[in-house]
């Protein structure tokens, strides 16, 4: 399939402005700008687009949920990337920033913002300055500013660091560290197309998003649903990693099934040493594990669901049949723990407790009545947390126990008294 996300695997230097707009670039910026905001809005809306963060909402829509004729609007593009297993977003913006941008001025144009943040993972110093360098040469340009392409539309671009929070992925703690305050998510309502970035109307978009907007634009939204299913159209970066012989990013229609995307030669191209296929984290440590009998499923919005599980940011961490899977529900909790924001009780406590009953387990002290209390404490966490993060530090848990209860026996003494279930059935 012809790169349209990864456009920079076939153009060479395709960061640089002049190469960009040799090849087509800025031409669907320069087609909005004569177009009514609202027609912008329904393109979108028509394509199916939906965000390409892990949720899944339909960006047109999303759009649509700025009031008509807010005075003060904002976009931000959410370059947070800090989920388990996921480099999609950072090498969108290393080597072709400026799909990105267009995409970003797209947005802010179709609700009105006069300006457009796009918030980086603080790790990510390295792609910053690639798409610093672009926002400098768009500027110049006149394809960000004031009077753009003299059109009467003026819009500037900030790029702005976070300090490497996980959590600063969720759009309202995101919004809180965007504008100084510490970065923990708020309770909805007031949502952010309504109360958002200084309290001003504001959408949020991840990066992979803003890169889908230009093609849709040039080629229009049946062209577009040509591609991937009819519920989840479109092309998506899968970034694949762990037990692959070829892990990367790879960028696939929605559709394609897992076995696919681990196996076939044109992607992962199978387990390396030939050893056998044990599990895989669909959605970096935050999606339910899958197991083999699962690989056959397409990998869209809806196709994991069937299975109990989901597509998310499509991050594929594959682990081969030497991995115990304790050991790897330990460093999921690890992970969840450092990163919890400590706002909710369930969160904060829950993930704690998951970690050191884990890490009893996996020293050889933990007991069949521990796995039970683990099950017990993940269960009692779901549908009271604030954020999803509560909700992701779950998974690992309950589906690691579900799947594989043979490597949480190999490692605990049996207690008589509470024998170990699987109560996720
Ligand atoms: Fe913070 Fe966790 Fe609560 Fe989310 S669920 S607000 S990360 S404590």
């Amino acid at each position: 399939m012809k790169h349209v996300l990864l456009r920079h695997r076939d153009v060479p230097d395709i960061h640089k402005l002049e190469v960009y707009r040799k090849n087509g670039g800025y031409e669907a910026w320069q087609q909005v700008l004569k177009m009514q905001p609202a027609d912008v809005i329904d393109v979108v809306k028509a394509s199916g687009l939906r965000g390409r963060g892990g949720a899944g909402f339909p960006t047109g829509i999303k759009w649509s949920f700025i009031p008509k004729g807010a005075e003060e609007v904002y976009v931000v593009i959410n370059t947070d990337e800090s989920e388990t297993g996921t480099f999609k977003d950072r090498e969108l913006l290393e080597r072709n920033p400026h799909q990105v941008i267009e995409g970003a001025l797209i947005a802010a144009y179709a609700v009105g913002a006069k300006a457009i943040y796009n918030y980086w993972r603080g790790e990510y110093m390295d792609a910053a300055h690639e798409c610093q360098a672009a926002v400098k040469e768009a500027y110049e340009a006149g394809l960000i500013g004031e009077n753009i392409l003299e059109s009467g539309f003026s819009c500037d671009f900030y790029n702005h660091f976070g300090a490497g929070a996980y959590i600063c992925g969720e759009e309202t703690a995101l919004l809180n560290s965007l504008m100084g305050y510490l970065g923990q998510p708020w309770s909805k309502p007031p949502f952010p197309a309504i109360e958002g970035l200084y309290a001003k109307p504001t959408v949020v978009n991840n990066t992979e998003t803003m890169a889908n907007i230009p093609p849709i634009i040039v080629n229009g939204a049946d062209w577009y649903r040509q591609i991937g299913t009819e519920r989840s159209p479109g092309p998506k970066i899968a970034c694949l990693s762990g037990h692959v012989n070829k892990p990367g990013n790879y960028e696939v229609p929605l559709g394609i099934t897992y076995r696919e995307l681990i196996f076939g030669e044109a992607y992962g191209g199978g387990i390396p040493g030939g050893k056998a296929f044990k599990a895989l984290l669909p959605s970096g440590g935050s999606g339910p594990i899958m197991i083999d009998e699962h690989l056959d499923v397409p990998m869209t919005f809806e196709g994991p669901e069937t299975v109990g599980s989901v597509m998310g940011s499509a991050s594929l961490i594959v682990m081969d049949e030497t991995v115990n899977m304790v050991w790897a529900t330990t460093k999921a909790i690890h992970f969840f723990h450092h990163e919890s924001c400590g706002k909710c009780t369930p969160c904060r406590e829950g993930t704690y407790w998951m970690e050191q009953l884990l890490h009893r387990i996996m020293e050889g002290h933990g007991t069949e009545r521990d796995v039970r209390v683990l099950e017990n404490v993940a269960e009692n966490i779901g549908g009271k947390t604030l954020c999803a993060l509560g909700e992701f530090a779950r998974n690992p848990v309950l589906s690691s126990i579900k799947h594989f209860p043979e490597d949480y026996r190999a490692l605990v003494q049996p207690s008589a008294e509470i024998p170990l279930a699987v109560a996720a059935d």
